[in-house]
């Protein structure tokens, strides 16, 4: 079942290629694109245009491009097309041997712009950029012709030739479609088709001195590629005229429809590569990957599941609305997903010594615990328990409020999956801080075996403190202080308490199991970091519980 379908969601996109199958307009079924730059890592943003295009398609049995956009080599670089590929394929989504480039098109689209030029519908400008803007004119102002406008086609064609050949340094000339320098539509306002730019490029090396413009480049790629719909994000509504403008003036027989959709925009973080770039440029955050970031590689270090991103794709839908969804729904999905698939563990975050004193002190025994209350399939594991054990600093206190479920002077509680420790002594250091506890238990109150007749207060988790293991626990709060962090502001926004690390303690069987996700009981779900070793990344609260510390 496709996530729409479980859902039961669908939206105009949807629709429309629904009617435009009914209506026989697609003989070669469905037929999409994902076209990101290579100038960065991708985004939760990027999910839903994947989801979108993949899903789209998957769902009429269609086919779907991973292409990549690389007409601007000066920011560009190999790094991120692997990234990408790697990202796209862990969201789920398969592309099959439909992996291109805009530069596999370079020689067509050249060939194109020299047909433009024949045609008189492209000239070869020579004013600087300064000057480009000065003529453009303003919303409210038409622009003004270029000098150049009406230059012989075969002097255009010359000075075409020549750019390509390497012959002019950067800036020099521009290749302009020669469209209406008074369109209330400033992109109409003969806009920019290539540009000389002596860099390297990734694949193409030095081959081009020239690259053309993503909006040049865009319309004929999807009309090469039959895409049967083009769908974009809602900033690209004024450059249709231009989209349609390019492929009703060459000679291609298919005319791809744009349609436009709204960006994901999501609370307390930020969308841009640009700022993305920053953050990561200017050390706010460790790297692309960091857990707090808003990327698919962040995401995957934070512990969410491909699962719950394109569930949560699903449920934000799509429309023509800009919004900021908030990072509820975000979590909501993993929770989602993580409560019925992550086996349970034991771990102390901020681990406070108890000495259960009449129990053997050089003896041990060994419990079990099912990996998961509800799915049998996922097994269960051995729980070695001793008289030396280790409990959260948070589930004791000396002045229990009224209603206190966890452990005080005098009082009982169960250690989950073991048994009923009584407190009986409270050892303190100089200052006056709690530093152990000494114990009793009561040996008939085993778990699922308990005659004891006792009730205690309440269950709280543990960890052997012989055969635990010492690991490093990462806590992340919200990367911004505020909802919508903007550009300006930025950098003042950012919230510097975003990542905190405790030294805490984890049953072995945990590090043992080869598992990577794992709902810490009571704490919250965790994830083994992919890089640092014996470390767990918290992926998200457990919601309406208690967290250590708050
Ligand atoms: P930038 O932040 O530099 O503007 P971009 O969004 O243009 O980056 P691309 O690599 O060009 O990045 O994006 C690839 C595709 O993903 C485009 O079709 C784009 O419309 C879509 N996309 C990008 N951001 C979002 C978003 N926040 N929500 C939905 N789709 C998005
Ligand atoms: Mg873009």
């Amino acid at each position: 079942m496709t996530d729409q379908e479980k859902t039961g969601g669908t939206d105009f996109i949807r629709a429309r290629v629904r009617r435009d199958i009914d209506e026989g307009r697609l003989p070669h079924g469905v037929v999409t694109r994902f076209p990101p730059e290579p100038n960065g890592y991708l985004h939760i943003g990027h999910a839903k245009s994947i989801c979108l295009n993949f899903g789209v398609a998957a769902e009429q049995g269609g086919a779907t491009y991973l292409r990549f956009d690389d007409t601007n080599p000066l920011k560009e670089d190999d790094r991120y097309v692997e990234a990408i590929k790697q990202d796209v394929r862990w969201l789920g989504f398969d592309w099959g041997d439909r992996l291109t480039h805009a530069s596999d098109y370079f020689p067509q689209l050249y060939a194109f712009a020299q047909d433009l030029i024949r045609a008189g519908k492209a000239y070869v400008c020579s004013l600087d950029q300064e000057q480009m803007r000065a003529y453009r004119g303003t919303l409210t102002e038409p622009g003004r012709n270029s000098p150049d406008r009406n230059r012989p086609v075969a002097e255009n064609l010359d000075l075409f030739a020549r750019m390509r050949a390497g012959e002019f340094a950067d800036g020099a000339y521009v290749l302009r479609a020669r469209i209406d320098m008074a369109s209330p539509n400033i992109n109409l306002r003969d806009p920019v088709l290539y540009r000389i730019r002596k860099v390297a490029h990734q694949r193409t090396g030095d081959e081009w001195p020239i690259y053309p413009t993503y909006d040049y480049t865009h319309c004929i790629c999807d009309a090469l590629e039959g895409i049967t719909h083009s769908l974009c994000t809602l900033e690209f509504e004024d450059h249709r005229p231009l989209y349609d403008w390019v492929l009703d003036n060459i000679n291609v027989n298919f005319h791809p429809p744009q349609i436009e959709f709204s960006r994901l925009g999501l609370e307390y973080t930020v969308m841009s590569k640009r700022l993305l770039h920053r953050l990561v440029d200017d050390g706010h955050v460790a790297g692309w990957d960091d857990p707090r970031m808003p990327t698919i590689a962040g995401l995957r270090r934070r512990g969410y599941t491909p699962e719950a991103i394109r569930e949560f794709c699903a449920r934000i839908g799509v429309t023509k609305q800009d919004n900021r969804i908030e990072m509820d729904l975000l979590e909501f999905c993993i929770r989602a997903d993580l409560e019925s698939r992550a086996p349970r563990g034991m771990a102390v975050l901020d681990p406070l010594k108890v000495t259960i004193t009449n129990y053997p002190a050089h003896g041990g025994e060994t419990l079990s615990a099912a990996w998961h209350p509800k799915v049998a399939d996922l097994g269960g594991r051995e729980l070695p328990f001793s008289a030396s054990l280790y409990i959260e600093r948070d589930d004791f206190t000396e002045s229990p409020p009224k209603g206190y479920k966890r452990l005080s002077p005098g009082e009982t509680v169960r250690l989950r999956y073991a048994y009923i420790i009584r407190c009986d002594a409270v050892q303190k250091d100089a200052q006056g801080n709690v530093v152990a506890l000494e114990c009793s238990y009561l040996p008939d109150s085993r778990s699922g075996e308990d005659t004891s007749g006792v009730k205690p207060k309440g269950v709280i988790h543990w960890v052997d403190a012989g055969s635990g293991v010492p690991v490093t626990i990462r806590n992340f709060e919200r990367l911004f202080l505020v909802p919508d962090p903007d550009g300006d502001n930025f950098t003042r926004q950012i919230n510097t308490a975003s990542v905190a690390e405790h030294r805490g303690i984890v049953e072995p069987a945990v590090l043992a199991s080869g598992e990577a996700r794992f709902q810490f009981e009571r704490v919250g779900y965790f994830v083994k970091d992919s890089v640092l070793a014996e470390t767990f990344n918290r992926t998200v609260s457990l919601r309406d519980t208690y967290t250590p510390g708050a």
